[in-house]
């Protein structure tokens, strides 16, 4: 079965009790026990409810994984994987990962003696140089957040099955339908389901998927545990979205498409991120390790007086935080998603005060074009 239509069928997405083709809210925090020598499968909504395992079943098939576990959002489904980790550990992070990603590791996790080492992954060597004793992991974005750096997936899972560590991928930017790193070997994947999967501004969810029974088994017990779970009627707005991912997928990253090179095009642009680019760095890397190259670009004017002016000016967009919805949405890193990251550290990634980041939405690209030429200055 191709990836659109697995989105729409499944053995599960008829209910069977009525027939109802959409996901059913059960909107119960406990379970009564008809036997009490057996409980039943549910018991209590932390737990587990109907809903979430529903939902959590379909995307496990979807990212190609066994299990997949449903987090109040995506950062709950990284926290709560890191915290598998213990007081000790030693994990390589890509350095230009997602701002919450950065803060949750370098102002919350180095509390309880988690030790974390940022590199620039788009490089093998680097993550090899900084192997120590105790590294347990490889933590990777690819494409990263806001350049969108690539990192050679199988590379890193060659690397991670040569050191014995695992290799987790957040896969926010591309979703299920453009890159599967577990088919790739990859251990975990996490995902910020806030974006692409639900994909209309109006849900904050995230996702922790694996194939590995153990590594699964720690997972859930961080979720029963610490107790992040993704709400039952949450649950549904992520199933309605997901419904549509294919398509708005396939519109958005066609308009991504369009735009980079009118971007290319402009005279105040002094350079686009995009690997759908031929001249992107890793451009055929990350063609072979994916389907698509998405719908995230960033591009940097030539002064900030531009810059300011665009933000202020764009029109036919969302000027905001967040990514991956229907609507096209303008961020400014610096001020949004990488306000986290010191100045310093930021310059040093390249994360500068000219730099833009665009998620296309499903509008026509014509009226996109246009919003965008109002801020531009003459
Ligand atoms: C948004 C985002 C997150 C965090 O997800 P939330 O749902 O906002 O908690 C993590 N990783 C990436 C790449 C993101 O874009």
């Amino acid at each position: 079965m191709k990836f659109g239509t697995k989105l729409l069928h499944s053995e599960k997405t008829i209910e069977k009790n009525t027939g109802a083709v959409t996901l059913p809210i059960y909107q119960s925090s406990t379970f009564h026990q008809f036997d009490i020598d057996n409980f039943g499968e549910y018991d209590y909504a932390r737990s587990g409810n109907p809903t979430r395992n529903a939902l959590e079943e379909e995307f496990a098939r979807l990212e190609s994984g066994k299990y997949a576990y449903a987090f109040s959002s995506g950062i709950a489904a990284i926290s709560s994987v890191i915290s598998t980790f213990s007081a000790g550990d030693h994990l390589i992070v890509a350095e230009d990962v997602y701002g919450g990603t950065y803060r949750a590791v370098t102002k919350l996790f180095n509390r309880f003696n988690i030790e974390f080492t940022f590199v620039d992954t788009s490089k093998i060597e680097n993550i090899e140089k900084e192997i120590k004793e105790n590294t347990k992991a490889i933590y990777l974005e690819t494409p990263s957040n806001p350049l969108l750096k690539i990192t050679d997936l199988k590379e890193a899972v060659n690397l991670g099955k040569k050191h014995n560590l695992l290799t987790i991928v957040d896969n926010t930017f591309m979703s299920p339908y453009l890159q599967r790193p577990l088919e790739l070997g990859v251990d975990i994947v996490v995902h910020s389901a806030t974006k692409f999967i639900g994909g209309h501004s109006d849900v904050i969810a995230g996702f922790a998927v694996t194939n590995d029974k153990l590594l699964s088994a720690e997972i859930y017990r961080v979720q029963n545990g610490f107790g992040a779970i993704l709400s039952p009627q949450d649950c549904y707005l992520v199933s309605r979205g997901l419904k549509t991912l294919k398509i708005r997928m396939d519109q958005s990253q066609k308009n991504a498409l369009e735009l980079s090179k009118w971007l290319l095009e402009q005279e105040i642009v002094e350079a686009v991120y995009y690997p759908g680019i031929e001249s992107h760095k890793d451009y055929e890397v990350h063609k072979n390790q994916s389907f698509g190259p998405g719908a995230v670009l960033s591009f940097k004017f030539k002064n900030i007086e531009q810059t300011k002016h665009f933000l202020n000016n764009v029109e036919n967009v969302v000027v905001a935080v967040s990514l991956g919805a229907v609507e096209t949405i303008v961020s400014y890193p610096v001020k949004m998603s990488h306000a986290a990251i010191p100045r310093e550290e930021r310059e040093k990634l390249g994360i500068t005060d000219t730099l833009i980041r665009v998620s296309l939405g499903i509008e026509d690209i014509e009226d996109i074009i246009e919003g965008f030429k109002k801020g531009l200055l003459n």
